[in-house]
């Protein structure tokens, strides 16, 4: 006989909205065991004493290595009108559970999770789930987003770890519910642990001195759950997020080789990062220059060629607008929302600082693009232009995003894989910012007599 002892922390959906965590931690698992017959308001106390306590170190003990999803023991399936949900792991991790509303979403919180294996599909099976997505979300932290069919609730959530194998099931069922009763629930619990990650220093901090280097925010697109642009290739499936990581990285070494920069990056690795703690992270560094690096596909027009993209409330093109409506939805997805920050004072505040900073982003891209002509890459053929992507709303800084080139483009992939053309064009962004420094400089002594 197989002995398997359960050990359950059942939480019911009236909790929910707030993080909801599960330490299997030897000696929380035994008291828990404990007291499973006793009052639901006492596992409920029980899960915020938890909460309050979940500091790294009390995280990581007792465990070893990552935990991995077993795919083949996770699935998502309709019954009596709902959704159950099983996802099998190697062993127990802390978690946490919320919806969000427009479009109607689950969103499970993992302390990191290895996904390998998983397919999106064995989620969406279900007529209830109609879209899943996963993967790093901050570092040290994984997240699974379940698109729903309608309004649901999560009328149950719990966790069983074996007691022999350590293997653990995260069980949710979700039941319909109206839509004024979600509205009611939604909402991500507000944490600073998940947070602004500290910044990354490639060089030390800059001084105050005219002459001193400039720091250059650079900005590697998607990361993590999203994956940007993606190409089956024959060496297997290349992703914008890792192009970009991996161009950014080196445009990064040639800037601060030139003596003339200083850089730092919004993310050093694979993990998700919000298209609003970008541009934070480009305020707390005190960026004099914030560049976002893009590789994305496009259908429309064809797209090919460098493309160097400025603020502006309306695209210039369609194509533009496309770009802008992709980024946006995946960051709505993943579970954040930019419109928060900007209410109506803070526009009116925005606007004015922009007013200052609009001429000195179009002067970097004019001058990003003479760089990057004179290097003689493929560039676009219109290749300055605008569009409202929420990472360029930073006021004070000067900002672009570049399109490097388009992943849908054969051409334009055939380059982004070549280290030869990548030392090129970032060859021409440096060049670029060199001669701009030097014009802005010269403005600015202009402006201040
Ligand atoms: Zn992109």
């Amino acid at each position: 006989m197989v002995a398997k002892t359960v050990k359950r922390a059942s939480i019911l959906a009236s909790v929910l909205g707030v993080c909801l965590c599960c330490l299997p931690a030897e000696a929380q698992t035994t008291a828990q065991t404990e007291t499973q017959t006793q009052a639901q308001t006492q596992t409920q106390a029980q899960t915020q004493t938890q909460v309050q306590a979940l500091a790294p170190s009390s995280l990581t003990q007792g465990f070893s290595g990552l935990a991995r999803v077993d795919a083949a023991e996770t699935f998502a399936r309709d019954r009596r009108g709902g959704v159950d949900i099983a996802i099998a792991m190697s062993q127990g991790v802390p978690f946490r559970v919320f919806t969000l509303a427009d479009p109607e979403r689950v969103v499970i919180d993992f302390q990191e999770v290895d996904w390998s294996g998983l397919a999106a599909e064995q989620l969406t099976a279900a007529d209830g789930i109609h879209a899943a997505q996963f993967g790093t979300y901050v570092p040290g932290w994984s997240r699974l987003i379940l698109g729903l069919s309608g309004p649901m609730e999560v009328t149950s959530v719990a966790m069983e770890v074996d007691e022999v194998t350590a293997a653990a099931q995260l069980d949710l069922r979700l039941t319909p519910t109206s839509a004024s009763a979600f509205a009611a629930t939604v909402g991500a619990p507000r944490d600073a642990r998940w947070d602004l990650p500290a910044p990354t220093l490639m060089t030390a901090p800059k001084q105050e001195d005219a002459l001193a280097p400039l720091l250059v925010v650079l900005d590697p697109g998607h990361g993590g759950l999203d994956p940007g642009a993606e190409a089956e290739m024959r060496q297997g499936l290349v992703q914008e997020k890792q192009l970009m990581l991996q161009f950014a990285i080196e445009l990064g070494e040639m800037l601060v080789r030139s003596g003339q920069f200083n850089v730092q990056l919004t993310r050093d690795d694979d993990y998700f990062v919000s298209l609003e703690r970008r541009i934070a992270l480009a305020h707390q560094a005190g960026a004099d220059v914030f560049m976002s690096l893009h590789a994305d596909s496009l259908s429309e027009g064809q797209a090919h060629g460098t493309t160097v993209y400025v603020l502006s409330q309306d695209a210039s093109d369609s194509a533009s607008q496309a770009l802008v409506e992709r980024h946006e939805r995946t960051d709505l997805l993943a579970g954040t929302d930019l419109s928060q920050a900007d209410d109506k004072v803070t526009d009116v505040l925005l606007d004015l600082a922009r007013q200052e900073t609009h001429p000195r982003s179009e002067a970097l891209a004019r001058s990003l693009v003479e760089g990057l002509q004179s290097q003689g890459g493929d560039i676009n053929r219109r290749p300055l232009r605008e569009a409202g992507f929420s990472v360029l709303k930073s006021a004070d800084i000067p900002s672009v995003l570049v399109e490097i080139g388009f992943m849908s483009s054969p051409r334009d992939l055939a380059n982004l894989l070549d280290p030869d053309w990548r030392n090129r064009t970032a060859r021409g962004l440096l060049n670029g910012l060199l001669t701009w420094r030097i014009e802005d400089e010269a403005t600015r002594a202009l402006v201040r007599q």
